[in-house]
Order: C-alpha cells, then sequence, then structure tokens
C-alpha cells in the first residue's frame, strides 16, 4: 500500500516475495524513517488459523509513525492486509506446537528527499517467514550480559518506538555479546545507567519471592505487546505484578529472571553477568513462574485455552 505525506493508504495487493524498487535517495534508507511490527500467526489442533493480538501492533504503529512523522494505515487496513497475506501463506504454517508463522509489517519513507525532512511519499507492506525458537537455546534457559559501553534510547529519543535505527545500534553490543557466548545483551538506562531497561530484542522481568518486577515504560523501552500480555496472565494467575524502576543489583538476588516478546515468548535466563560477576538463577532449569506463564501464553495462543481476554482473532475457520 502507498500514501503520501497527508493521505490515506490506497488498497494494496498481494505480490510474490522478492526485491522491492526504492529510490536511493528515499527517506528510508538516508534517513532512517522506517517502523516495523512483529506477531504471529497460529495453527490450531482443528486446522483453524489465529493472530495473536494484531490490534495492539497496529495501535503501537500508529504511535509510532507519529514519532516518526509518518502516515499510518488505519487499523482495519493494518489487520486486513496482516489477514490477507497470512491468508495467501497458510500452508507455510506449521501444525499447532511445531511453531508459527512469523509476520512483518513495515511501514517505510520511500519517496524522494534529499534535504533532511521526512519523506514525501510511504509505503506499508507485510510479508511473513515461518519461525521456531529464537533463542538456539529453545526453551533452555538463555545467558545475558549486561552492557556497560552501549546504550539502547536515552529519554526524549526513540526507544519506547519500533523504529529500525534503534536496532542498528544495538547491532554492536550484540554482536560482542555473542561472540563472548551470551544469547544477548541486557541494557541499562542511559542516565544512571544502573536501572534495567530491555535486551535488544525482548523485555525483561525478575521474581522474587513470587513478586513478579518489570521495568516501568517511560518512552525508553518498547512496550511490548508479550510484556502487557504476561503482566495480565500473572495477574489473573493471582500473581502480584510491580511495573516500577528495577536496579541492576536487584538481579544479584532475584529467584528467577525471564524475558518476554513476540519472537522470544518467554524465555527463562539461567544467567547475567554484570561488571564480570555472574549469577545463576534456578540451577540450570527452567524457573517455576517463567514456565508457569510459558505454559499460560502459548496454550492461549494456540488456541489450547479458552481466550477469556478476547485476544485471538480468527483468521481460518477449520
Ligand atoms: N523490546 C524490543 C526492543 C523489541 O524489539 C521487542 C520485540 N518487538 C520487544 C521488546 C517485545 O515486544 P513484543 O512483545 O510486542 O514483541
Amino acid at each position: 500500500m502507498k500514501c503520501s505525506q497527508k493521505e490515506i493508504f490506497t488498497k494494496g495487493e498481494l505480490v510474490r516475495y522478492g526485491p522491492i524498487e526504492l529510490t536511493p535517495s528515499s527517506g528510508v534508507l538516508n534517513y532512517g524513517q522506517g517502523l516495523f511490527e512483529g506477531l504471529k500467526a497460529y495453527r490450531k489442533e482443528d486446522g483453524s488459523i489465529l493472530l495473536f493480538r494484531p490490534y495492539e501492533n497496529a495501535l503501537r504503529m500508529k504511535m509510532g509513525a507519529e514519532r516518526m512523522c509518518m502516515p499510518a494505515p488505519t487499523i482495519e487496513q493494518f489487520v486486513d492486509a496482516i489477514k490477507f497475506v497470512v491468508l495467501a501463506n497458510k500452508r507455510w504454517i506449521p501444525p499447532t506446537g511445531k511453531g508459527s508463522l512469523y509476520i512483518r509489517p513495515l511501514l517505510i519513507g520511500s519517496g524522494a528527499i534529499l534535504g533532511l525532512s521526512p519523506a514525501p511519499e510511504y509505503t506499508f507492506l507485510v510479508f511473513v517467514s515461518p519461525v521456531g525458537n529464537y533463542f538456539k537455546e529453545g526453551l533452555a534457559p538463555i545467558s545475558l550480559v549486561v552492557e556497560n559501553e552501549h546504550h539502547r534510547a536515552a529519554p526524549g529519543g526513540t526507544g519506547g518506538v519500533k523504529t529500525i535505527g534503534n536496532y542498528a545500534s544495538v547491532l554492536k553490543a550484540q554482536k560482542r555479546a555473542k561472540e563472548n557466548g551470551y544469547s544477548d545483551v541486557l541494557y541499562l538506562d542511559s542516565v544512571h545507567k544502573k536501572y534495567l531497561e530491555e535486551v535488544s530484542s525482548c523485555n525483561i522481568f525478575i521474581v522474587k519471592n513470587k513478586v513478579i518486577s518489570t521495568p516501568e515504560l517511560k518512552g525508553t523501552i518498547l512496550p511490548g505487546i508479550t510484556r502487557k500480555s504476561i503482566i495480565d496472565v500473572a495477574r489473573g494467575l493471582g500473581y502480584q505484578v510491580e511495573e516500577r524502576p528495577l536496579l541492576v543489583e536487584e538481579l544479584l538476588d532475584a529467584d528467577e529472571v525471564f524475558c518476554t516478546g513476540t519472537a522470544v515468548v518467554v524465555s527463562p535466563v539461567g544467567s547475567i553477568t554484570y561488571l564480570g560477576r555472574r549469577v545463576e538463577y534456578g540451577d540450570k532449569g527452567v524457573g517455576v513462574v517463567s514456565q508457569q506463564l510459558y505454559s499460560a501464553l502459548t496454550r492461549l495462543q494456540m488456541g489450547l485455552s479458552e481466550d477469556k481476554m478476547g485476544w485471538t482473532m480468527l483468521v481460518l475457520t477449520a
């Protein structure tokens, strides 16, 4: 779908996956004017197909577009485009429990612009790919390292929206962490350098004495849809959940740590290294709370438990 600054998007078309044409002076290539989303389609045991909270992704893209001076597709256009692409690719959706179809909506400044300014034209597109586990560890606990040199976001910046540049800035620290044997990087805030923010592509939670805590949203971390869902699921299971500033030292005596995200779902953290000190959790096993939340969320997403919240959307009945 395409549109210019003040217009609304026209109806798009389905094209075979492949290279797209882009002018070298496009806003996205020169000034990083781009946003993306990530969500998944799951196959139920009876063969029907479910999307998980697509309206939340549509709203987050709308919010991000405002920050990045871009027009956004309407909520209906966003969800319809996703349904359309998912249905066209339904043969790629794995059976229940064997993976899912990852959906990547992308909004880019595709028009030509030489001086620094919002692009005159925009393109919204959606592509998909079947996926399994995000981390090579699968469901086994991952290892994180607290990053002390680089920061992911600064107050007043774009850390709270899913803009493409945020990911370019984490590549170096993530590459170094992986070379040193860690699964990913855990970022601290850029002002005090002592509060937890998030991991390169997921939100972080700690569990202490059955209380679950996660950093509050204050514009520098992504408002994860899995984060929001897990907070509700955990409260529904009777846990106390706090959104508050989390000191990095709190990692040292946490009972469990886990990450949440569309790609990582609920990933238990087995160890965290901070200033050369390695802390291990749960005797390298998956913590009870992480396991319980993983199971509650994935059962809901795959249509294996009753969806009392109305979070899943049926796109194809068996
Ligand atoms: N933080 C960052 C930086 C991310 O890229 C993601 C993945 N979208 C998340 C958190 C988790 O967000 P969600 O649960 O919506 O996938």
